[in-house]
């Protein structure tokens, strides 16, 4: 697709447990292990670069072998990576526990991550400039977050932020700086708990109607568009100020079929995907989500986060 994706975001060293069932508190289960990249940045980082997209990658990373094997791996995947080197901190890491429905529990500690500067961002003008989409996460310093979104939107990037994880804290200037929102339901919920004072549960939007989704996306953010996405249910677009082509101001986007064996990363893939669609010029938005959710399911096809990233010749039609 050849447009040029800016990511801002977490790199982590993931530690990944496959068991049947998940473990309750104060139980002990075996299970097999296995340990890879991950951190919701480099994520969906991969899943632009592997989409098509030109894509630079700003992180912190520890002065450690998990930072060693970031450089790799972004060099493998054809990603620019400006990485800010934080000694004495540890590269940031996650233990991810997976059942056999492919249901998973995560644990971060964010190490490095806390400490990306806006400073570093903000000095990296070259890829500001250039980019198409300027894609960020909240599991680095907020700060960083922010500077980069709306230096972002001066530059004439489009803005998308994954408001993830869900307890990240977030303020109003936050969302303003977001021409786009891909939250899941559970950051969906928490959002407009914190900020439209409007308490629904993750479980009760899958039962709302499309009418009341879109009122509550408009309550969140007035200006933005929001892809909710709804796991096996696809996702949920919601316009407002602009519709990026459709004709529909808001509207449901089935999910593509898919062989799953595990969810860890879908979100990532899809806002990688969707971030790769809209840099590269796709057309109208609802043809770059539905690339988005073809990707993310085939992502969930392979157990793993990063790695798991389909390449754009593994994807159908
Ligand atoms: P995770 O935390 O597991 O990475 P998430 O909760 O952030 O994911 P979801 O809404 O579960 O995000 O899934 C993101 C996207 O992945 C969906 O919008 C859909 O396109 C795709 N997806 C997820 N699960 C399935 C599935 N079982 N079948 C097909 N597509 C799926």
């Amino acid at each position: 697709m050849g447009g040029r994706v800016l990511v801002v975001g977490s790199y982590n060293q993931d530690h990944v447990w496959s068991t049947d069932a998940l473990p309750a508190p104060g139980a002990t289960r075996l299970g097999r292990y296995a340990t890879g990249p991950g951190g919701k940045g480099f994520n969906q980082a991969v899943a632009a670069a592997r989409a098509g997209a030109n894509t630079v990658f700003i992180a912190a990373l520890g002065d450690d072998a998990a930072a060693a094997q970031a450089r790799r791996l972004a060099t493998a995947d054809g990603i620019d990576l400006r990485d800010q080197v934080c000694p004495g901190l540890a590269t940031g890491c996650a233990g991810i526990y997976v059942d056999a429905d492919g249901r998973n529990m995560i644990l971060v500690a964010p190490g490095a991550n806390a400490a990306l500067s806006a400073d570093f961002v903000l000095a990296q003008q070259d890829a500001l400039d250039s980019a198409g989409v300027l894609l960020a996460q909240l599991e680095v310093a907020p700060e960083a977050v922010l500077a980069a979104l709306q230096a972002g939107r001066e530059r004439g990037a489009l803005t998308l932020l994954n408001p993830a994880p869900a307890d990240a804290p977030t303020s109003a200037a936050l969302l303003q700086a977001a021409d786009l929102l891909t939250p899941n339901e559970t950051e969906f919920a928490a959002l407009l708990a914190r900020h439209a004072g409007r308490e629904l549960a993750a479980e009760q939007l899958a039962t709302l109607d499309e009418g009341a989704l879109h009122d509550a996306c408009r309550a969140l953010a007035p200006q933005a568009s929001v892809v909710l996405t709804l796991g096996a249910d696809g996702a949920f677009v919601s316009h407002g100020h602009h519709r990026h082509g459709d004709t529909r101001g808001y509207y449901r986007a089935p999910a593509a079929p898919a062989d799953t064996v595990d969810t860890t990363g879908a979100g990532d893939a899809f806002s990688g995907a969707l971030a790769a669609a809209l840099a590269g010029g796709m057309t109208p938005f609802a043809e770059a989500v539905a690339f988005a959710n073809r990707y993310a399911a085939r992502s969930t096809e392979r157990a793993g986060a990063a790695l798991a990233m389909p390449r754009l010749d593994e994807l159908d039609g």
